[in-house]
């Protein structure tokens, strides 16, 4: 694992660096990869100490090994509030996607059992010294945490650092086919961007610390309804 700022480090759940990201923030994992991330997460866990694990979403390639390692570990599990039927029954994981074969395909290779949820997450909770952020629309649930002190920003899929199906980096919205929601999202970017953050951590891509480059980003998403393009 990389140490990225004060008590926050980078895994790799993925084979491909930064494709699949999951962090420990504090003693809390934050985000578990796909079904097959088990061994890799706890082998980069290794020697530190987890108390907890949370999630940004309910989506296959974030909940994946969560059952394994919520089980191994012996740690609460927990989710936000609306994603929180999605962890317990995966099925709806599927179902509350875009209907869209590559949207099958993840649901099908990637997803992972269900496990009972212990904490159900919600706008300013504290998660790991980080306070939770409401930013659906890439899942009904999904959730941002944000430290104010030194503007750390995990993010989740609200925006992604890479092209999730060519690797190509550089920032983007997450592919529509994969966002129930796009236009919720896309207030949940604006939202993040007035944040002005120092540091943002993605589900997908590198960690980003060109403040500028994603303020003006955010910035530059169109408004709901708005016929202009991203
Ligand atoms: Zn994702």
């Amino acid at each position: 694992m990389k140490q990225l700022a004060d008590g926050v480090w980078h895994l790799n759940t993925f084979p491909i660096p930064h494709s699949i990201n999951a962090y420990l923030v504090g003693s809390v994992l934050v985000d578990a990869g796909t079904r097959h991330s088990t061994k890799r997460i706890l082998r980069a866990l290794d020697a530190h100490q987890v108390s907890a694990h949370a999630l940004t979403h309910a989506h296959p390639d974030h909940q994946g090994a969560s059952h394994a390692v919520c089980t191994r570990l012996g740690v609460p599990y927990w989710v936000p509030e609306a994603d929180v039927a999605a962890a317990e029954d995966p099925s709806l994981i599927g179902d509350r996607q875009p209907s869209h074969p590559i949207a099958r395909f993840y649901a099908r290779i990637f997803t992972g059992p269900a496990h009972p949820v212990d904490r159900r997450l919600r706008e300013g909770d504290e998660v790991g010294g980080f306070a939770v952020l409401d930013t659906p629309g890439h899942s009904a649930g999904h959730v941002s945490y944000w430290r104010e002190t030194d503007r750390v920003l995990i993010l989740g899929d609200v925006l992604n650092n890479m092209d999730v199906l060519t690797g190509i980096p550089g920032l983007r919205e997450p592919k529509p086919y994969l966002t129930p929601d796009p236009d919720r999202n896309r207030a949940s970017i604006r939202r993040l961007g007035e944040l002005e953050p120092r540091l943002v951590l993605f589900g997908h891509g590198a960690p980003l610390r060109e403040t500028k480059k994603f303020v003006d980003f955010c910035a530059r998403v169109p408004e709901p309804g708005s016929a202009a393009g991203g």
